[in-house]
């Protein structure tokens, strides 16, 4: 696995929240609002601290400023992208049927995964 300074989380995406599917927003790391050493995004709803980064998968911080660490949330993060072997965000669906899209939170990463199906693609 190459681990280089390309391979870093995009700012551009929209993952949704695990567990409400609110659309969670992009946090620097080290900052007021996200205590963590890696920049992330962070759900906004009331009572929700459900963060998502390449690194870590969906997950929520414990600990104080500047000593925080991840816990994964449970049953979350399945796949990884296969380039990147990082873990993927859920989208936003698009369809007019209930699944579930994943892709790589990797900038300019153009892996995507359709949970329950054997589908997966690399967009050209
Ligand atoms: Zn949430
Ligand atoms: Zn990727």
């Amino acid at each position: 696995m190459m681990i280089s300074s390309e391979n870093v989380l995009s700012r551009q995406l929209k993952p949704l929240c695990s567990r409400d599917n609110h659309v969670m927003k992009y946090e620097v790391g080290g900052s007021r609002a996200n205590t963590g050493h890696f920049a992330s995004y962070h759900c906004g709803s009331a009572g929700c601290s459900v963060r998502y980064n390449s690194t870590a998968g969906y997950h929520v911080l414990f600990g104080m400023p500047g000593h925080a660490y991840a816990v994964d949330e449970p049953g979350v993060n399945t796949v990884k992208c296969p380039i990147h072997g990082r873990w993927l965000y859920r989208r936003k669906n698009i369809d007019a049927e209930p699944r579930v899209r994943w892709f790589c939170g990797v900038e300019d990463c153009r892996y995507g995964y359709i949970a329950n199906t054997k589908y997966e693609w690399v967009r050209g």
